[in-house]
């Protein structure tokens, strides 16, 4: 059985924060409880302070208790770390709280105030890696047509954009880390095409550079290896969570979540980035919408519009 614990915004209340919460360990990890977090975001408990219902206004943010995935304004965020219930209260992880919840909600906690006006887009793959491929499209042929009509939109909307490739050439990883860092540009943004063995899964996927203390969405051990990537890790999950959300918007697409990665585009840059997977070649749906030129075109409008929304936030902030 599923049970979603609700925090819900209050505009009263702003980021009113609680007093020092008593603090406890689960496996070794640092675990705070969810009241006292949701506190930390702005967030209230309505129904029975402390309980486990929450009431919501606005903005959101339900966790799956045992399970590292919160649904933050019906969005799913993969968490470094599940909520677990412990002597009758939830808890969640202190880096959650730090790296997760805080930036994601609208205390955006830990997000550094920068000006927007030059970005790098990655088009994944290229030259003689092509990447996921079907009889009839090929990844680095599809990131290089998305990302071509992304930095068109971008400029026509007055950004200075680079991309690190723009024809079928090979760029190696580090070197488009490197490009980033020459340009000096404010945000990094890959794009690919995910394939997999089973031809079911569908939707998009965001991630951002696993922050040091946690393990990857996908599995493996929690590593304390820090890159210069991190520095930015609040703003890369508000970029991350504002180009997925204008991303399912616009595409209607299914919502695989915001997840973390330490790939290697996303470890050596020195600017808030994220690597986006627009779908999945290897489903025959999905591979038929990536064909379309209108499809495609919803995908580079969501991209634009989750970089327009990232500048809303961080220079007002
Ligand atoms: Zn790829």
């Amino acid at each position: 059985m599923r049970r979603f614990i609700t925090f819900g915004a209050s505009a009263l209340l702003g980021c009113a924060v609680a007093a020092a919460p008593p603090e406890i360990r689960i496996s070794g990890i640092p675990y705070t409880p969810a009241g006292h977090a949701a506190a930390n975001c702005g967030m209230y408990s309505a129904r029975n302070g402390g309980g486990t219902s929450f009431a919501r206004s606005g903005e959101s943010l339900q966790f799956t208790p045992e399970k590292p995935l919160c649904i933050y304004n019906g969005i799913k965020v993969h968490q470094c770390f599940p909520a677990r219930w412990r002597n009758g209260a939830l808890y969640v992880s202190r880096l959650d709280l730090a790296k997760t919840l805080l930036p994601l909600s609208s205390a955006r906690t830990g997000v550094v105030r920068h000006r927007v006006r030059s970005i790098t887009i990655d088009p994944g793959h290229g030259g003689r890696d092509q990447g996921a491929a079907t009889r009839r499209l090929r990844e680095k042929i599809a990131t290089l047509l998305l990302a071509s009509r992304v930095c068109e939109i971008l400029r026509r909307c007055n950004y200075q954009v680079n991309l690190t490739r723009g024809s079928d050439r090979y760029v190696p990883l580090g070197e488009r880390c490197r490009l980033q860092r020459a340009a000096r540009s404010d945000l990094f943004v890959s794009i690919h095409v995910n394939a997999a063995a089973n031809r079911s899964l569908q939707g998009i996927e965001t991630y951002a550079l696993t922050p040091a203390g946690a393990a990857s969405t996908s599995g493996g051990k929690p590593s304390q290896t820090s890159f210069s990537g991190n520095r930015d890790d609040a703003n890369n999950l508000l970029l991350a969570y504002l180009i997925q959300r204008a991303l399912l918007r616009r595409s209607g697409a299914v919502d695989r979540g915001i997840k973390r990665a330490r790939f290697a585009v996303l470890r050596d840059i020195n600017a808030p980035g994220v690597l986006v997977e627009v779908g999945f070649l290897s489903n025959p749906r999905e591979e038929q919408r990536l064909l379309d030129p209108a499809y495609r075109e919803k995908l580079a409008r969501g991209i634009a519009e989750g970089i327009v929304a990232y500048q809303r936030v961080v220079e007002r902030k």
